[in-house]
């Protein structure tokens, strides 16, 4: 659907689609939204996702700048489901921002969690699994449910933005990721925002961060991988500190563990 002012309607295309037929079509979608899409302002590419991709979600960490999707979110498709990891492992500020900000903006908060409690882990992999192993605690708690939640959706928005890690760099507007032998459309509305534009819009509009963002949190996940940073130091410096390499949870990675940088056309 062209952004020609109207609302996008969904493309019915997906109707059509059979269980082995939509990765060409989603590949070539997503493509094409890319190169029209990257230019384009945050809202007119969350409310073109909501419109076009008929089960369409949006994923949270109610994180330190997470009120700016949000509202963006409240303003263009307010209807759209909001889904947030909860891990069991949150900061109890993490747990109190996103109570406030979902009621504050109407939003619906749908809560993913584990398979295992927190306690549940424990007696089957040990005490404190993300001290020895962060990457098997992610996958538990993080991107299993994610992924599981994902089979009953055609696309989902994303906060992310290339300014945020190396990794990110690349991270197109709208590419189609693989999920379980299904292609799904992946949103970034975000994704050429910098932090100075991050804050203007939280400021215009009035929104809060995060409570510990303005703590020396600039970027928060589960309480036992989030550490304090220093002024002037790496934003994300503080997530999995002491773990070499270690800068995603993974759900914004590639089934191989590797970043997904570029959408592919079908092949
Ligand atoms: Fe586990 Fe840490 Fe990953 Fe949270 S961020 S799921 S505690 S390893």
């Amino acid at each position: 659907a062209a952004l020609d002012g109207a609302r996008p309607r969904p493309d019915d295309r997906f109707r059509a689609l059979g269980p082995d037929d939509d990765s060409a079509f989603i590949r070539l979608m997503a493509a094409e939204a890319a190169a029209t899409l990257e230019d384009k302002p945050a809202d007119r590419i969350l409310e073109w996702a909501a419109g076009v991709v008929p089960r369409f979600v949006v994923t949270s960490s109610f994180g330190a700048e997470s009120a700016v999707l949000l509202h963006l979110l409240s303003r263009v498709a307010p209807e759209v489901p909001v889904l947030f990891l909860d891990t069991g492992l949150h900061f109890d500020e993490t747990l109190r921002f996103r109570a406030d900000l979902a009621r504050r903006l109407g939003l619906s908060v749908v809560d993913l969690r584990p398979e295992r409690s927190v306690a549940q882990q424990a007696l089957r992999h040990g005490d404190a699994l993300w001290s020895r192993d962060p990457d098997a605690c992610c996958a538990m708690r993080k991107t299993t449910p994610l992924r599981t939640a994902l089979h009953s959706f055609d696309g989902w928005a994303t906060g992310v933005r290339r300014s945020q890690t190396p990794e990110r760099a690349a991270t197109p507007v709208v590419e189609a990721r693989e999920h379980d032998g299904r292609w799904l459309v992946k949103v970034a509305p975000l994704v050429t925002w910098d932090d100075d534009r991050v804050d203007a819009y939280l400021r215009e509009h009035d929104l809060p961060h995060h409570p510990l963002a303005d703590q020396g949190y600039p970027s928060i996940g589960c309480a036992p991988c989030t550490a304090r940073v220093a002024p002037g130091q790496d934003p994300r410096a503080g997530r999995w500190a002491g773990f070499d390499g270690k800068t995603e949870c993974g759900i914004h990675l590639a089934d191989d563990g590797t970043v997904v940088r570029t959408t592919t056309t079908p092949g």
